[in-house]
């Protein structure tokens, strides 16, 4: 904007210049060399900046990836062509130029691609999408260029048949032609990659395999996927339980636990969490026991880790007494409805601050990952996010704006229910409904189950008002605690 802006005024000066009469050519031809000695420049240090980051795989294995295992086997396959080429070439098979991993963040795409150099004794180079992307027309294309350059001089250098080229968030560069503003750059950089990938198989010397990773395989443009350039896709999703405990394993290796530590519980615990926000727990929960002067990493330590990677780090931040108690009554709400519904589920409740949230209640996590809900099961999500505000008008007359994050979360769980034909509204394309007719179902789906809640909690506002203040006394109850309360 402010390069806009400053070309602007020295027209605007230039003109005014040759208005009053002085000679302005001198002048412009001045400008002319210097703005070209600036942009040779500029283009040399991008370009210099595009391959800086061209690293070595770190001596990664496929058994540094866990639970990834039909990825690993799918890519395992692809890879074949770098570690048999002749056989491939005697079979006829045209070589796979490229693979694109597709996942959420914090998968293990930039690890499997160490992994595939490591496995196929290849050279490797990564650069990032964003990296390619530079406000001067040329620049990314150069780049390109300079990446693959740089791929197979590292793969000489190295004495190394094959080299992998890992390109991480293919999205940016490689998005949907004539999608981005400055689509001029961004279209010649894509059109420079795929010149490059067409160009792999004529070089005879090293064996090219382009990786690209992307969590938005919906945003790519045609053409990289076409068969002969990125025709092999591998999924690497979320890792399972057991998947969970794998990278619990892998990344606690070389920290000393002690033997109260049950990896498989904290796996149980941690549905949804990604590899990396798993490798952050362990590494938390280290942090938290060296904090204590431990000698080595309890249980409790790694229970701690996993509402310090979901929430944040704990705050000294400490509200008044009203508040607190606002707090104490609102997630006491939140754990009576839960246990109501279903017993055991409440595995602890706090109003010590964390990141943003002033307390929260902590859910056992079930025997298996759960992917299928019912209508029942829903309603049921919805009561135990509605019990927190539900639980302020009856002790304390008023809602507050607490409640915010519990009523979005309530109404995701509506939509959802209407989404998948469970409403009364009975079985609906949800890209055909009227915006109108989904919210009035949502609507009247949250006003039903919260006269329940209401119900529910009138019927048992001593034991809510029990727990409350043995949470105000404790701060934090855990399950033993809670439960003692429950039954005083
Ligand atoms: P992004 O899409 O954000 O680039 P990514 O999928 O490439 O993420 P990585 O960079 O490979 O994710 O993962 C980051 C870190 O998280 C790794 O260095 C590793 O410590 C840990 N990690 C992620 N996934 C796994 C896994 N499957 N097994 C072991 N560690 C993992």
């Amino acid at each position: 904007m402010l390069k806009e802006v400053l070309a602007g005024s020295i027209v605007g000066v230039f003109v005014f210049l040759a208005i009053i009469g002085i000679n302005i050519l001198p002048l412009i031809l001045f400008g002319l060399l210097g703005g070209a000695v600036f942009l040779i420049f500029e283009g040399q240090l991008a370009a210099m900046k595009g391959i800086g980051k061209a690293t070595t795989g770190d001596n990664i294995s496929f058994d540094d990836v866990g639970g990834q295992e039909t990825a690993i086997n799918e890519f395992k396959e692809a890879l074949e062509f770098l570690l048999h080429p002749k056989v491939i070439a005697e079979m006829g098979i045209r070589p796979l130029k490229g693979i694109l991993l597709v996942g959420p963040p914090g998968t293990g795409k930039t690890l499997l691609a160490k992994a595939a150099a490591g496995y196929t004794k290849s050279a490797f180079v990564s650069a990032s999408g964003s990296e390619f992307i530079e406000m001067y027309a040329g620049v990314g294309a150069k780049r390109v260029r300079q990446l693959f350059a740089e791929a197979r001089k590292k793969a000489k250098r190295e004495g190394k048949q094959g080299a992998i080229v890992f390109i991480d968030e293919l999205e940016i560069l490689g998005a949907k032609r004539g999608s981005n503003q400055s689509h001029m750059e961004y279209d010649q950089t894509l059109n420079q990659l795929l010149v490059e990938m067409d160009g792999v198989s004529t070089d005879n010397q090293t064996n090219l395999l382009v990786v690209g990773a992307t969590n938005r395989a919906d945003m790519l443009d045609a053409a990289i996927l076409r068969p002969g350039r990125f025709d092999r896709q591998v999924a690497v999703g979320l890792p399972d339980k057991k998947g969970r405990l794998k990278i619990l394993e892998i990344h606690t290796r070389n920290k000393p636990i002690t033997d109260d530590v049950s990896l498989d519980d904290i796996a149980k615990a941690t549905f949804g969490f990604s590899g990396a926000q798993l490798e952050s727990l362990a590494n938390e929960a280290a942090i938290l026991a060296l904090r204590d002067n431990a000698q080595a990493i309890s249980h409790k330590y790694f229970i701690e880790a996993i509402d310090k990677v979901i929430l944040g780090e704990k705050l000294d931040r400490q509200p008044g007494n009203e508040e607190l108690k606002r707090v104490g009554i609102h997630e006491s709400g939140h754990a009576v409805v839960s246990e109501m519904m279903k017993p055991g589920s409440v595995s602890s409740l706090t109003i010590v601050p964390r990141g943003q949230a002033l307390g929260f209640m902590r859910k056992n996590t079930p025997e298996y990952d759960q992917y299928l809900y019912t209508r029942e099961e829903l309603e049921s999500q919805i009561m135990v996010a509605l019990g927190g505000a539900v639980a302020e008008e009856i002790v304390l007359g008023a809602r507050s704006t607490g409640a915010r994050n519990d009523f979005e979360q309530a109404w995701k769980l509506a939509h959802e229910i209407v989404r998948c034909g469970m409403s009364g509204l009975g079985v609906v394309n949800a890209d055909d409904m009227p915006k109108d007719a989904t919210s009035k179902e949502c609507s009247q789906i949250l006003q039903e189950v919260e006269a329940e809640v209401l119900q529910l909690l009138l019927q048992n506002r001593t034991l809510l008002e029990m727990v409350a203040s043995k949470l105000m006394e404790e701060e934090t109850l855990d399950r033993e605690l809670f439960v003692a309360t429950l039954s005083a």
